[in-house]
């Protein structure tokens, strides 16, 4: 066996319990170095109280969820990641994302899993981020709802990715800009059902890597008016 990331060889140890059991052998997919390198993201009291991401002394809260706070104070996004999002994740991410190694997901899966069970909420709709149509139609799946069928989660696939070409225009602030390049629709599918579904629930969405969080609240943008009793979402990493 090798190494998934460093083509390291993995020393596997085989165990005669193999032999009597029934259950398929799981064999590790990382060296030892490298699964070192997989750091697991633990809810610290330092950490920012929206996205838990590290804050300057004295401050509760990173300047990216502060500059959300601004615009819309009504919908607080409370983000839960799994991984810290250093060389070994955001690799296997890109071995997924943009080769699809299909492998790379198989690490995600239990921690997703895991992270799911620990946020639910009574009344909770999952809904997934989509990317843009002509990077997922190459790699043939959708990077989020490939691990969510995988581990057996349902969801709501009410999401549509619009990708008509963005009109230039000349924005008074950074808000108008976000709302109006919005790149998410629903459509009138999606709409159906969410008007027969969403009603007094909290919404969590599921999303590879939380970066600054204009993709998440564009997502939360178009279902606002869908009487949400709140927004959170889980990410692979951030
Ligand atoms: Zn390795
Ligand atoms: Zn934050």
């Amino acid at each position: 066996m090798t190494c998934l990331l460093c083509n390291e060889t993995i020393e596997c140890f085989f165990q005669w319990q193999h032999w009597f059991s029934f259950k398929q052998i799981e064999y590790p997919m990382l060296c030892h170095t490298c699964e070192q390198q997989l750091k697991l993201c633990y809810w610290t009291e330092t950490g920012c109280e929206y996205c838990n991401r590290s804050v300057e002394e004295g401050t509760t809260c990173c300047t990216d969820c502060l500059y959300w706070q601004k615009i819309d104070a009504t919908y607080p996004l409370k983000v839960h990641a799994i991984f810290h999002y250093r060389s070994v994740v955001e690799q296997l991410i890109r071995q997924f994302k943009t080769v699809g190694d299909i492998r790379a997901a198989k690490l995600f899966e239990q921690p997703l899993r895991n992270m799911i069970h620990k946020c639910q909420k009574k009344d909770q709709m999952i809904i997934p981020i989509v990317s843009h149509p002509e990077r997922e139609s190459w790699r043939g799946f959708n990077q989020v709802k490939y691990i969510l069928d995988q581990i057996q989660v349902e969801y709501m696939d009410v999401l549509t990715y619009d990708n008509r070409p963005i009109i230039k225009k000349a924005y008074q602030n950074r808000k108008e800009r976000i709302e109006s390049n919005n790149p998410f629709i629903l459509s009138e599918e999606a709409i159906c059902k969410l008007e027969s579904h969403l009603n007094n629930q909290h919404v969590c969405f599921i999303d590879d890597v939380y970066t600054t969080g204009t993709t998440l609240h564009q997502a939360m943008d178009v279902l606002k008016q869908y009487n949400i009793k709140s927004f959170s979402a889980i990410t692979l990493a951030h």
